[in-house]
């Protein structure tokens, strides 16, 4: 505990707490732990259940950064922009080093392409010269392996040949991309490695920053299971994402909602491990990326968003643009409605600017003192990507704050992952699973693979009722509970739901 903690203070009281267990609150809270300073995560829900778990899950390379419309021109226009892109790109290819180096991130490599049109909307030298000046600032040793095709070759190129106007069609430039196999874990992960280094955890409680005692320290009202209602701590990191503005009411708005929706369908076999980017009719970035197996995402769409982000799923139109846009660009494949296999949506808590009204994407950390909050700490616009250097500011901002941690921590972070044996047992028994669907949603990631079937859904349900201590009703509840929430968030909006197996389409 820090040294300016009174010695007298009992077990609620904190050097820091930390609210919400997104990629952000996680990250910090091991690194925090992982320093030596005595922390609490206090989780609403449960890990990874907010943005984290609902993202396009992409550790990309920061390209999209650079590739504006004319770029040139808008570099000289806006210089201060400029250069807080290139900062931003520069930081995205240190991200990609780090992670995709680290055996406890589960990432895969796939090969990217943007197909270039005649009147598309990138130029070749816009694509090389944006994949150059990466290469200048970001580190060596996760190279970008950048090709470039002519049209004949993008013509011949597995996913090449189902593009748009392929007469206009001048060639593909491709290069490394990563993707997260499993970003609801690196919550999970990050959060396990902090209880090792001594955190504590508080899933499925909402915080509520209450105000001050007469010691100063931050009194933290905490609604959920556990008989402790109150945390006090000399540091509060508000990382709660989407919610943010809720903590308390800090004068000021915080977090710019977007809304982002996904469809997975089943493609052919030369999509496996390759992806493809462009910009949709709507001008915003718009991929289609392989999940796994032989089945594909495309996304995402980007439109406001106010409400409770809880409640954000899929809808028709969403459904309708993506597949618009994916039969844009790959007319070839020819989806329909009965391709989708599933659908999902998350919130981008993006930071609010006024001068911006879809919300400023920069990571901005906010400090919250000028509002009567000392030591009070936000971040918006935290991708997952830089979860690490996220955790690492939060680490920095806190030891400037209060000091140094007293004790060191002697383990080193990153020891927790391990290939469980039994992972559904696991989820219960050592991950903090508080119930059915976050294990087949998170902890053992089913519900990627494809919608979870009511037999399997009860199988999984008997195999960790004991663990649980559920009854029979509780079993049964937590199976209809699972289901509904599976149909929420990744079921295809469509009225008639019950269809039979789509066969795979034919390249
Ligand atoms: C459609 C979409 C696509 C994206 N694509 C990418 C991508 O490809 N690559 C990338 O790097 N990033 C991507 N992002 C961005 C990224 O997902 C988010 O920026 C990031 O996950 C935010 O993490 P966070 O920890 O700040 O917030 P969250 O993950 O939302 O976590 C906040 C947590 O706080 C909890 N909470 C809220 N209020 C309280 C409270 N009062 N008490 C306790 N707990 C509370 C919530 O339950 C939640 O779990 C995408 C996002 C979206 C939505």
């Amino acid at each position: 505990m820090n040294q300016n903690l009174p010695p007298e203070r009992n077990k609620e009281i904190f050097d820091v707490v930390v609210v919400g267990g997104g990629v952000n609150g996680t990250a910090a809270l091991r690194e925090l732990a992982g320093a030596g300073y005595k922390v609490l995560l206090v989780e609403a829900e449960d890990l990874g259940s907010g943005a984290s778990g609902r993202s396009s899950r992409m550790l990309h390379c920061g390209l999209r950064y650079l590739e504006g419309p004319d770029p040139i021109r808008n570099a000289i226009r806006h210089p201060i922009r400029f250069a807080r892109a290139l900062h931003m790109a520069r930081d995205a290819m240190q991200a990609r080093a780090e992670l995709a180096q680290d055996e406890t991130v589960g990432t895969r490599a796939i090969e990217l392409s943007f197909p270039i049109w005649r009147d598309g909307p990138f130029p070749r030298w816009q694509l090389d010269a944006g994949l150059r000046l990466l290469r200048l600032i970001g580190p060596s040793g996760v190279p970008l392996d950048v090709k470039s095709r002519d049209a004949d070759a993008a013509g011949t190129h597995p996913i090449g040949r189902h593009l748009r106007d392929q007469d206009a069609l001048r060639g593909m430039v491709s290069f490394r991309e990563y993707l997260f196999t499993e970003p609801e874990r690196l919550c999970i992960d990050n959060a396990l490695d902090a209880e090792l280094h001594g955190a504590e955890l508080r899933l499925m409680t909402r915080a509520e920053l209450r105000g001050r005692d007469v010691a100063g320290l931050w009194r933290l009202g905490l609604e959920g299971p556990g008989s402790i209602t109150e945390a006090r701590a000399l540091v509060v990191l508000n990382l709660a994402g989407s919610w943010a503005d809720g903590l308390a009411d800090f004068g000021k708005r915080l977090v710019r909602g977007t809304k982002g929706a996904h469809i997975i369908v089943r493609l052919p076999e030369g999509f496996a491990d390759r992806g493809i980017a462009t910009m949709h009719r709507g001008g915003h970035p718009f991929y289609g990326l392989p999940l796994g197996q032989d089945r594909f995402y495309f996304g995402p769409t980007e439109t406001p968003f106010e409400g409770d982000a809880r409640n954000v799923h899929a809808d028709r139109d969403d459904l309708a643009f993506l597949l618009g846009e994916a039969n844009h660009l790959l007319p070839g494949l020819g989806l329909t409605e009965k391709h989708v296999e599933q659908c999902w949506a998350g919130v981008r808590p993006l930071t609010e600017d006024a001068s911006r009204p879809m919300g400023a994407r920069e990571r901005r950390v906010h400090d919250l003192a000028p509002q009567g909050f000392e030591n009070v700490l936000a971040m918006t616009a935290g991708p997952v990507m830089s979860l690490r250097s996220a955790g690492r500011r939060m680490l920095s901002e806190v030891v400037a704050r209060i000091g140094p941690p007293k004790a060191r921590a002697t383990i080193s972070l990153g020891q927790t992952t391990q290939a469980p044996t039994d992972a559904e047992a696991l989820a219960v028994t050592h991950e903090h699973a508080p119930d059915l669907y976050a294990v087949l949603a998170r902890r053992t990631g089913a519900v990627w693979s494809g919608m979870v079937s009511r037999e399997d859904a009860a199988r999984t349900a008997d195999t960790l009722a004991p663990l649980f201590g559920w009854s029979a009703v509780r079993k049964a509840s937590e199976i209809e509970a699972f289901l509904a929430r599976q149909e929420t968030e990744f079921c295809v909006p469509r009225h008639n739901r019950k269809e039979p197996d789509q066969p795979a389409m034919q390249p």
